[in-house]
């Protein structure tokens, strides 16, 4: 459930160029704040009321020390903002949570599937099982425009060490959607217990329609809209 209505300060510890299009921004941790791995954060910037889009994932997992999101850079005044942010600057939490049970759950195979910065909630939860050592089975898609997939090194470690975790990189430039969509197809078996879905509203509901056809069930599917994109 979203915890609306909170007015939590952050301070801004790091920021992190991940590529020429996206950027990481680490908070400080709140004292005492915890989340779970798929969670949002509403953000403002203290003084400034700046249209744009301010609901990110946590691309950071619960039990790192930091809190992180991952976006990918834009033009709205929000935006510009977020973007311009120098490590000691202040912003604000104003509700965090969940909202479609987008959770991983223990003792279930899941397919996990990102469009690009889509891949932020995934990272969370990836790196929640790797703090764990845990022997979940978790099979991530992730399909990116071009071969700049975000946290490679990361991802790639983690399904080394976990024996679970398998991880399809996917780049769509060029692809034929009948490609595509096969490979979302393959993905469907009886073996898997839930498919969740993050990225823009149109990839989610072209990729739900994907999944239903190949024989999923829409109880199963659990998704994360990045409403803006
Ligand atoms: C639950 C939830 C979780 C989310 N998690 C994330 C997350 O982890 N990371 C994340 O990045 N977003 C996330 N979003 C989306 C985020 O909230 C914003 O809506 C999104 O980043 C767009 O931001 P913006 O509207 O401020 O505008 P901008 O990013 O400035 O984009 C506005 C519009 O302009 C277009 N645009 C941007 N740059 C250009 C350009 N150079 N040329 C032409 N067109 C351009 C964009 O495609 C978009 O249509 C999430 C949204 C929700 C609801």
């Amino acid at each position: 459930m979203p915890h609306q209505n909170v007015d939590i300060p952050l301070v801004v510890a790091e920021r992190r160029q991940e590529n020429a299009d996206h950027l990481t921004l680490v908070f400080q941790r709140p004292p005492r704040f915890g989340f779970e791995a798929g969670d949002w954060v509403d953000l403002e910037i203290p003084g400034q009321d700046l249209a744009g889009g301010k609901t990110y994932s946590f691309s950071s997992s619960p039990g790192e020390p930091d809190l992180a999101i991952t976006f990918k850079v834009g033009q709205s005044p929000f935006k510009r903002a977020l973007q311009e942010a120098q490590p000691g600057d202040a912003m604000r939490m104003t509700a965090y949570g969940n909202d479609y049970d987008f959770q991983l759950r223990q003792h279930r195979s899941s397919v996990l599937i990102a469009a690009g910065v889509g891949v932020a909630p995934f990272r969370s939860m990836i790196a929640e099982m790797a703090e764990s050592d845990s022997s979940e089975e978790a099979h991530l898609i992730y399909l990116n425009r071009t071969e700049e997939f975000l946290f490679r090194t990361e991802l790639d470690a983690w399904s080394k060490q976990l024996p679970g975790v398998r991880i399809d990189y996917v780049v769509t430039a060029g692809m034929k959607s009948k490609e595509r969509r096969r490979i979302l197809a393959d993905s469907v078996s009886d073996a898997v217990h839930h498919y969740y879905i993050a990225g823009p509203p149109a990839m989610i509901e072209a990729t739900e329609a994907v999944l239903m056809e190949a024989g999923a069930d829409h109880d199963d599917i659990r998704i994360d809209s990045f409403d803006g994109y």
